[in-house]
């Protein structure tokens, strides 16, 4: 984004890439094990020399940046290709932790987050409990100092790659609803935890289910109250739906500039209706960039995004997959073909089916433009939906 930026935000800007140009960890590997290994040693790297976590608190390890020095790091973190945080703990747990969390948990847990000496999963979603989370029937009952925890989650994002999961549970009695849910955090080596891969539809094994067998989880643990885990779990759910947005925008805004130069490269970008979808690309990830903003100026001033959160993340996977279906309009057949000899390395096919999952993750297209209308535009409440 073009702003004008300040004498000390140049500086800023040009340390930091001189800091990324001086590590040298390689390609990414094509392996998932691999490339979260190769994701760990990033973060290690940029927390070893205090460029990690942007818009973490300084006494957790984070740099506590304002915002435009954010959209500073992000397009440079954009620009050197260095990868997300692996699993869920720094966009998710960590804001949700450092909000609600004691003090030991906050000394316990963040740092080692920051550096991705531990990554983290996120344990929501059920069968059955999706975007009706509050019938989640996981259970944790309380055992002297322990909760003792049954039940099964699914669409664990990489679970079998973390060491810990957040994991929502029911304490209260059947039925409680948003009541009787408790926030806990739990160790993914404990006995009686069991992780299996699923299959997605881009032949890869990016999702878990989680099976919780009498697995026993201190109660120190526990983040928030008992029965008031329900609370906490929309500060989180605001993070997942915020988070990354100025990441995204950076690196949406290398996409498009590189289906630009495709679009020109075969020829296509003469084609008046391929122009007028290329402007609305453009014209999309510059208000991409703008809504991120705002969101990060609602953390700042609030400590959350809150349901705005909702409008950047509908708009943002709406965009991932129309561009995604620009991209193979222009390759043509040729670009059906997902594998590495294919053109263009059978990306954007990949990105294509990746990206049918962005309206249903972090709550569907359908519950985002719910939470609008309703906690947004002050509309109505859904009637289908239980009494809140
Ligand atoms: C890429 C991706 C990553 C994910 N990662 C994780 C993770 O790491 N951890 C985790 O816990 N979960 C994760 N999930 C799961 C995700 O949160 C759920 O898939 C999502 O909340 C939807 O729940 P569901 O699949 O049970 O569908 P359902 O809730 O059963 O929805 C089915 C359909 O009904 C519609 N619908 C439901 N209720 C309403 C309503 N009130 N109004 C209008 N329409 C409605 C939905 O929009 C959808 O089209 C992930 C999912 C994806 C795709």
């Amino acid at each position: 984004m073009e702003l004008n930026w300040t004498e000390e935000e140049q500086r800023f800007r040009a340390e930091l890439r001189g800091f990324l140009e001086s590590v040298d960890l390689g390609k990414p590997p094509k392996d998932r094990s691999g490339r979260s290994q190769w994701g760990r040693r990033w973060m290690a790297a940029l927390y070893d020399n205090g460029y990690a976590g942007p818009s973490y608190p300084k006494e957790y390890g984070g740099m506590e940046l304002s915002f435009r020095e954010q959209l500073i790091y992000q397009e440079e973190l954009a620009r050197a290709r260095v990868p997300a945080p692996p699993g869920n703990g720094v966009p998710m747990a960590g804001p949700t932790i450092i909000k609600y969390g004691t003090p030991e948990q906050r000394e316990r847990f963040i740092r080692p987050m920051l550096r991705a000496d531990e990554i983290w999963a996120q344990g929501f979603s059920e069968p059955g409990a999706g975007s009706d989370l509050p019938s989640l029937r996981t259970t944790a009952r309380r055992d002297g100092d322990h909760y003792v925890v049954n039940g099964q989650k699914v669409w664990n994002t990489q679970a079998d790659l973390c060491d810990w999961a957040f994991v929502l549970v029911r304490t209260g009695e059947p039925g409680t609803r948003q009541d009787g849910i408790s926030y806990l955090l739990i160790d993914l080596s404990s006995p009686g935890v069991d992780i299996r891969r699923l299959r997605d539809i881009t032949g890869g094994t990016a999702f878990c289910e989680m099976f919780f067998d009498d697995v026993r989880v201190p109660v120190a643990n526990r983040v928030g109250e008992e029965n008031e885990g329900w609370r906490i779990a929309r500060t989180t759910l605001g993070h997942e739906r915020s988070s990354g947005a100025l990441k995204q925008a950076a690196f949406y805004r290398r996409k498009v500039d590189e289906i630009l130069d495709l679009a020109r490269s075969i020829g296509a970008s003469k084609d008046p209706v391929v122009r007028q979808r290329l402007a609305d690309a453009d014209m999309r990830v510059r208000v991409m960039q703008i809504s991120a903003m705002r969101m990060i100026q609602s953390i700042i001033e609030n400590g959350e995004p809150g349901p705005i959160s909702s409008v950047s993340r509908l708009s943002n996977s709406l965009f991932e997959q129309q561009l995604h279906e620009l991209a193979l309009d222009l390759l043509g057949r040729e670009g059906l073909y997902d594998s590495r000899e294919a053109l263009e390395g059978g990306r954007w096919v990949y990105g294509y089916l990746r990206t049918r999952g962005s309206t249903i993750g972090a709550g569907t297209a359908e519950i985002q433009r719910n939470t609008i209308a309703e906690q947004v535009l002050q509309l109505p409440y859904d009637p289908a939906m239980p009494a809140r």
